[in-house]
């Protein structure tokens, strides 16, 4: 995928406010809101506030800190929403075969009912 961090891509326009989202969760590094698009009863997409393309370019380039507060959170989140009870799952895509449909480092969280498997086995 292209490496090169394209500042038109939607989750740069929520960082900047230029279109909005239903915001679950803010801190200096790190925003979370609901998935448009929920593919769960709870769905919601946590992004740090850094440049990154995709999960590599975060877990290479990404500052220590940046990386801390990035998982911290989404652990936060998780328990703010009273997730840890009944479960959930969380996934990032990164890539081509994964169907990466935005260029910003993302992850999900989904809950809220029976996820199924995680995958379809390989046949
Ligand atoms: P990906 O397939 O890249 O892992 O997931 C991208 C996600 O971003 C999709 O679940 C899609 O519904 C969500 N999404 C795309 N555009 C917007 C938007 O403008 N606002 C919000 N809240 N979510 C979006």
């Amino acid at each position: 995928m292209d490496m090169v961090y394209n500042v038109e891509n939607v989750f740069a326009k929520i960082i900047r406010g230029d279109i909005p989202c239903e915001k679950v969760y803010e801190d200096e590094f790190t925003l979370a809101f609901h998935d448009i698009n929920p593919r769960a009863p709870v769905h919601v997409v946590v992004i740090p506030k850094g440049s990154y393309v995709s999960f590599a370019d975060f877990s290479a380039n990404g500052s220590p800190e940046e990386i801390y507060n990035f998982f911290q959170s989404v652990g936060k989140i998780a328990e703010e929403l009273n997730l840890l009870k009944g479960g959930y799952r969380i996934l990032a895509n990164h890539g081509q075969h994964a169907g990466q449909e935005v260029p910003h480092f993302h992850m999900h969280i989904f809950a809220g009912r029976h996820l199924g498997p995680m995958l379809v086995p390989v046949e």
